[in-house]
């Protein structure tokens, strides 16, 4: 029975039973009118609320600026998963970088005939698209940026592998040995990777850069953050907020019309840079109200359940700290049963970036059968989830959100016996 497992997947991951048995209900009847919320119309009053209420909750949570002006950021629901996000940050920030050449090159009075070719010149010597790769996902989203625009536009700020033995993730080196693109007429986007899933590398502080994009997928709402320091923050739903299927990005008005006018896409046709879906355009996405297709709707009333809980669940301010304190008490609790385990446990990555959200370990030092009996003793206790991702292997412990504090007590329990009987 789901009350006899503790589940510690990396995504998806588990949801407040609450909310499930609330949503096992609405899903049949929603607001006692005879029809499912998987039915109803997204175009609907009560899908209207719906939508309304999440963004409402997200504000609140994260400390969003709801402003009109440059200072304001608009809030999108999206279709495609974080990976979809790789693609569409890439879209939009080089659409972005276009549109800031052109008023720039038009501004300074060159004739409009000879702007395109005056922008394939600039386009070829200066765009650069600056990655920070600390794992396995941030290295995919600059692989997704090289394929649309070429590897010679991508710069690869960080290869953290290269400052590890063994040519492994595992850690963050100091801004010191970075290569950022320094003039920031030429940085189409600064992008990192806030949570490493499969590496279990976490940001300690935002980094620094120009037009600073994140993927929080695995860490989102999980801490505050300074939405004021990005120009996009994006996040797949499955591990911290509700069910797959939405994505949530966090986009700064400086990005969107009318403060920034897109380029027509005739022009991006010229100069050979990719135009992506419509249904992945922020632009489009941010001025249907996220309706511009079908949006499940139930998925977003998930996520806004869970977040009503988390504005609930406390009673001081700013009230993500109520959650950020409880995800670092049962994270010090579990890391602290691994280093004191006389070595049966390895943390992977270095302990200055040690995640909150997805413990990395290997067991007497990635011995096959060892892990293997570590699984087992684990699943035969009701301990769930823990296989590490396939491309790495060992044992991988997320605990998100949805984690309860005794789930961690019994992993901890557990942890410690096994690597008693080791030693
Ligand atoms: N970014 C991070 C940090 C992730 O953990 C994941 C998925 N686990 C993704 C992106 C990709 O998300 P999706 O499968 O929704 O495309």
């Amino acid at each position: 029975t789901r009350e006899s497992i503790h589940y510690f997947g990396a995504g998806p991951a588990p949801l407040p039973t609450a909310v499930l048995e609330e949503a096992s209900k609405v899903i049949l009847n929603y607001n006692d009118s005879g029809v499912g919320i998987a039915e109803i119309s997204h175009r609907s009053p009560e899908a209207n609320a719906i939508l309304a209420n999440a963004k409402s909750g997200l504000r609140q949570l994260l400390d969003i600026p709801e402003s009109e002006g440059p200072d304001g950021y608009e809030i999108l629901f999206l279709h495609g998963g974080g990976s979809g996000e790789f693609s569409a940050t890439v879209y939009h920030m080089v659409s972005v970088w276009v549109a800031r050449q052109m008023k720039q090159l038009t501004e300074s009075g060159v004739e409009e005939d000879k702007v395109v070719e005056k922008l394939r010149e600039v386009l070829e010597k200066k765009m650069k698209l600056d990655y920070l790769v600390t794992g396995s996902w941030s290295l995919k989203a600059s692989q997704e940026a090289a394929r649309l625009v070429g590897s010679e536009h991508v710069n690869i700020v960080v290869d953290a592998r290269k400052h590890r033995n063994g040519n492994k993730f595992g850690v963050i080196p100091a801004e010191d040995s970075w290569s950022q693109t320094q003039d920031e007429t030429e940085c189409a986007l600064t992008y990192y990777c806030d949570n490493e899933t499969v590496d279990g590398v976490e940001f300690q502080s935002t980094p620094s850069g120009h037009n600073l994009v994140a993927d929080m997928s695995s860490n989102f709402l999980s801490r505050s953050i300074n939405v004021r320091k990005h120009a996009a923050i994006f996040s797949g739903a499955q591990k911290n907020i509700g069910t797959t299927g939405i994505t949530i990005a966090i986009i700064s008005n400086k990005l969107l019309p009318p403060l920034t006018e897109m380029p027509d896409p005739k022009i991006m046709r010229k100069l050979g840079l990719p135009i992506g879906p419509i249904v992945l355009d922020w632009p489009t996405i941010a001025k249907n109200n996220s309706l511009y297709n079908t949006l499940p709707i139930f998925d977003v009333w998930i996520a806004s359940k869970v977040m009503d809980r988390l504005l609930h669940s406390s009673s001081g301010s700013p009230r993500i700290s109520t959650q950020e304190a409880e995800s670092n008490k049962k994270a010090t609790m579990l890391y602290s049963a691994l280093d004191n385990s006389s070595g049966v446990y390895s943390v992977v990555p270095d302990k200055s970036v040690r995640s909150r959200m997805n413990i990395c370990v290997r067991v007497k030092g990635g011995d096959a059968d060892a892990e293997k009996a570590f699984l087992k003793g684990a699943e035969s206790r009701g301990l769930m989830g823990l296989k590490g991702h396939r491309s790495v292997g060992g044992v991988r412990i997320s605990n998100y959100n949805a984690v309860p504090v005794e789930a961690a007590e019994k992993l901890t329990r557990y942890l410690e016996e096994f690597a008693k009987e080791q030693q």
